[in-house]
This record gives C-alpha cells, sequence and structure tokens, in this order.
C-alpha cells in the first residue's frame, strides 16, 4: 500500500477498549505508525501507563475524550437530571413529559426527607400531585378529544397517538421535580469526570449517589482515565459562600416587573458580525473591516446580512461567524419550559433553585376541563408544604415542585445559538411554555438588531402575547 494513500477507517469499539482507542489516537502526536498499528501493539496495561503518565500526570487531558461511553440511567429524578445534563459537551435523550404519561408513585422520596423523619408529609403531597395529574389526564382528554374528533379511518391507538401531547402537555404541570425518570447519555471520559466530581461534590444525596454509580459502572470501561474522579472542596465550599455573600446584601427572591429582559448586547453588534463575517473572506485586519463597515448605508449591511443569512435551507447551520455577538436574557418561565430551555448546551445558563415563591401558571385548558378549582387547590398545597418544610429540607425541598412553578434564570448566548433556539422552540410543535419564551427572546433581539432580527425563522402565526393568551390563564 502507498503510504501517502488517503485512509480513512474506524476504530473499532468492539475490538478495542476506550483507553486503548484514546492512545491509539493520542500516540499519533509523536509516532509516524498508522493507527492500526499503534493499536495493535497495545493493550490494558500499556494503556493505562500512558494514561497516568499523560494524562493524569501531564495533565494532557484532551486524549480522555477520545474515550467514549454510553450511559443509561433509569428511574432518576427529573432534579437530579438537571445535573446529568448540565454537562455540556455530552448528548442526551430522556423520557418525554410530552410523550409518556407517569404512573402512580412513580417519584423519587430522598433521603434527606427520611433523615429528616418528613417521609409522611412529603409522601402526602406528592401523592397528591400524581393522583391529582392522573385524573387531570382522564379529564382533558376528554375535552382534547371533542375539540378533535376521531377521523372514520382512524383506530382508538391512532387517533390517541395524534392528540395525547395536547392534553398531556397540560397535565404534566402538575409534575413535580422528584417524578421518576429514564436517560441515555453520551460522553467521552473527560466530560464523565467532570461530571462526577460535579456530582460527588453536589448537596443532594440522590446526586451523589448517582455520581458514585456513575463512576463505578464507568471505571470498568476507562480504568484509569476516572480514577482521580473525586469530589472537589472547591464545588463543596464556593455555593455556601457564594450565598452568604448573597444573603449578606440582602439579596431575596421575588418577582420582577417583566419576566423577560434582554439584559446585555452589543449595542454596534450587527456592524461587528457583518465586520466578523467580511474579516473571514479578505486578509485585512478586523478593525479595518469595521471601520468601513461603519460607513456602509443600511442597504449595504441589510445586503451582507442577505449574502450571509439569506441562504439558508431549513434545516442548515450558519456560519460560525454569528457567534461574535452576545446576548444575556433574564427569563422568569415556567420549571416545565425550563426543563427544554436546559438542553440548549451551547447557551451559558446560570439557574435558581426551585422555588413556590415566584408563583405557578396555570394552563387555559384546566379551565375548560372543568378542573380549575383541583388544580389550584394542588398548587396552594405545595405552595405551604414548601413554605412549612423548607427549614428542615434546604435543598431537598425542591423535589415538591412541579412544572407549573416558575423559575428564574439566566442565558446568555450568541446569535447562532440563538437562532437555533428560536426555530427549534417556536415552531408549532414546541410545547407552549417554550413557544412563549423562544417568540419572546427572538422579538427582544429584533427590537435592537432589527437588520439581523428579521432572519430569526419564526413564523407569523403567533406572537409570545397570543400564546400567552391563548394558552394560560395565569403565568
Ligand atoms: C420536536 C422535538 C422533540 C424532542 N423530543 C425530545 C425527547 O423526547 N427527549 C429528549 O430528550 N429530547 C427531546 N428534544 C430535545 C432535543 O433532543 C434537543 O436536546 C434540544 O432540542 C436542543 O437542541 P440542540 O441540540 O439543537 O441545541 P444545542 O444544544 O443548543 O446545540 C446547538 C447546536 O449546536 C450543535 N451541537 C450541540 N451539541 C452537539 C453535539 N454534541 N454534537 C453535534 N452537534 C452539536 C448542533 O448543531 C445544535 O443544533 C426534542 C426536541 C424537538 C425539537
Amino acid at each position: 500500500m502507498n503510504s501517502t494513500e488517503r485512509q480513512i477507517y474506524l476504530l473499532n469499539p468492539r475490538e478495542y477498549s476506550p483507553e486503548i482507542i484514546a492512545v491509539a489516537f493520542a500516540k499519533t502526536s509523536r509516532s509516524p505508525e498508522s493507527f492500526r498499528d499503534i493499536a495493535s501493539d497495545l493493550n490494558d496495561e500499556k494503556s493505562a501507563d500512558f494514561h497516568e503518565k499523560w494524562v493524569v500526570g501531564y495533565g494532557h487531558s484532551s486524549v480522555a475524550e477520545h474515550a467514549v461511553l454510553h450511559m443509561a440511567f433509569e428511574n432518576v429524578s427529573r432534579l437530579a437530571v438537571e445535573t446529568i445534563e448540565s454537562n455540556r459537551l455530552a448528548s442526551y435523550t430522556e423520557k418525554s413529559t410530552r410523550y409518556q404519561k407517569w404512573t402512580a408513585g412513580a417519584y423519587y422520596t430522598p433521603f434527606e426527607v427520611t433523615q429528616a423523619g418528613l417521609e409522611k408529609e412529603y409522601r402526602k403531597l406528592t401523592g397528591m400531585l400524581f393522583e391529582t395529574y392522573a385524573r387531570s389526564l382522564e379529564m382533558c382528554k376528554v375535552i382534547v378529544q371533542g375539540e378533535n374528533p376521531r377521523k372514520v379511518e382512524e383506530t382508538e391507538a391512532i387517533w390517541e397517538r395524534r392528540i395525547r401531547s395536547e392534553y398531556v402537555d397540560v397535565c404534566r404541570f402538575l409534575l413535580p421535580a422528584a417524578s421518576l425518570a429514564n436517560l441515555g447519555m453520551t460522553a467521552n471520559a473527560r466530560v464523565l469526570e467532570g461530571m462526577i466530581r460535579k456530582m460527588l461534590s453536589h448537596p443532594l444525596d440522590e446526586v451523589r449517589a448517582i455520581g458514585s454509580q456513575v463512576k463505578k459502572v464507568a471505571v470498568k470501561e476507562v480504568p484509569t482515565l476516572l480514577k482521580y474522579a473525586d469530589a472537589m472542596p472547591y464545588l463543596v465550599d464556593t455555593p455556601a459562600l457564594l450565598s452568604m455573600d448573597a444573603q449578606s446584601v440582602g439579596l431575596k427572591a421575588g418577582r420582577s416587573s417583566d419576566w423577560c429582559t434582554l439584559l446585555n448586547w452589543q449595542p454596534d453588534g450587527e456592524d461587528e458580525l457583518i465586520a466578523a463575517a467580511l474579516f473571514r473572506f479578505s486578509g485585512g485586519s478586523y478593525e479595518d473591516a469595521l471601520s468601513r463597515v461603519k460607513q456602509f448605508s443600511p442597504e449595504q449591511k441589510q445586503q451582507v446580512f442577505e449574502h450571509l443569512l439569506g441562504g439558508l435551507g431549513k434545516f442548515d447551520t450558519p456560519l460560525r461567524e454569528l457567534e461574535h455577538i452576545t446576548y444575556t436574557f433574564a427569563i422568569v418561565m415556567d420549571q416545565g419550559g425550563y426543563f427544554e430551555v436546559k438542553r440548549h448546551r451551547m447557551m451559558t445558563q446560570t439557574v435558581q433553585p426551585l422555588t413556590s415563591r415566584l408563583g405557578y401558571t396555570i394552563p387555559v385548558k384546566v379551565m375548560q376541563a372543568g378542573f380549575y378549582d383541583d388544580y389550584c387547590r394542588a398548587m396552594d398545597s405545595v405552595y405551604e408544604g414548601y413554605q412549612r418544610l423548607e427549614p428542615a429540607l434546604a435543598e431537598a425541598v425542591s423535589y415538591l415542585i412541579p412544572n407549573a412553578f416558575n423559575r428564574r434564570v439566566l442565558l446568555s448566548m450568541n446569535f447562532r445559538e440563538a437562532f437555533n433556539f428560536c426555530a427549534l422552540r417556536s415552531a408549532s410543535n414546541a410545547h407552549f411554555s417554550v413557544r412563549r419564551v423562544a417568540r419572546r427572546v427572538a422579538e427582544e433581539i429584533q427590537k435592537v438588531h432589527p437588520m439581523l432580527g428579521r432572519y430569526i425563522q419564526v413564523s407569523a402565526d403567533e406572537t409570545w402575547q397570543s400564546v400567552e393568551r391563548d394558552y394560560f390563564l395565569q403565568v
């Protein structure tokens, strides 16, 4: 075989362990050999020695990214799922609250509750939420069936599949963060190491226990790369210090005047983005590009945006230059909506703990289904239960909070991420909670950057105000 001939092939994970694959790739840095030859010369001991020396000893951590695992999680609380999915560089798919129904008792009872002797009260509240959820499914289903009659050619099962998400979307507001979920995660050993360290340092017992289990399971496949994944004093101590700082200046929970505020953006962002795009295709400096763009007429600027974004097909990703401008939003949204927003890994997200203090949302269909009183009674019981149990349970009180309650988040995103988020989450098949958020984010960007904002792919069939009016009695 000609040694300059192009070759592309797989290092088969059925043939080589993840740690061997990682070493085979790492060794190409110093070795002229082919990957096949390098890999065939390796065994588990040699790989372990290599990782001890280079990854652990010299901190060449990126080598661990070539060792990839697929982890299955079953019956973990949706609260714990938040920590699992906070690892940006991994991939996830989880049980959907829109396409599946939760059965009675499918919730987690945390150790903190048992330890505080509050199991009876906790179970009463979560049991009540699940029982109300089950009844709401029946009542909302009748309404949705009335609005979407069965077609002659449809079987009962096909009809149910067609309409299910419409009523399940409403009932899911009742599900608490303790609800159990399944999820699959694909991650490399470097991500797993960070995840295990984060989980072992977490204040919740369940999260720490999951972190230990992840380590136990993963270490069998990548023994050297995860050997030193332990709790981090920094992650244990820093939250406590910062919460003392916040308390000492009197920062308290409370509603904001507007549920969505664009806090930061680049006032000259449109010019800066055009300059970045032109910079890529010129030999000149960025400063020169920017000073010329500042002399452009509005029509010239619009034309560059047209070239940059006008040719995009429905499933196309725009050029990376769109990442040069960023926006920061403070948003209060219901927990169900946040659970979807949190999946957008290219954003920087800071989320406050779940609370009952920011009020709860009421979907319109709850009233139409004759369920308003039951729904509000359930939420009011959680509100009272939260106040009563918080002093004893601290963070673990979050397990009680249903998807209906509001949560405050800080989101920073570049325009490319905003573009993806708004298109995906304003689509008609998205849940109305997240459609409202996506449309508002689009509108705020369009206000400050109108020439650029017009390319955000949101349809004209609704606005965030119309979503609010048509789907919510209270937000
Ligand atoms: C109709 C619909 C149904 C859904 N149903 C479910 C469901 O049942 N269960 C469920 O768990 N989730 C579900 N989701 C969520 C979905 O799987 C995504 O997690 C979510 O939409 C975030 O999208 P994203 O990955 O494009 O966003 P981001 O994470 O913000 O990523 C932005 C872009 O960066 C790129 N990118 C980011 N990470 C990677 C990566 N690791 N590899 C390659 N490219 C990457 C991609 O181009 C991506 O579009 C659903 C979403 C939609 C729209």
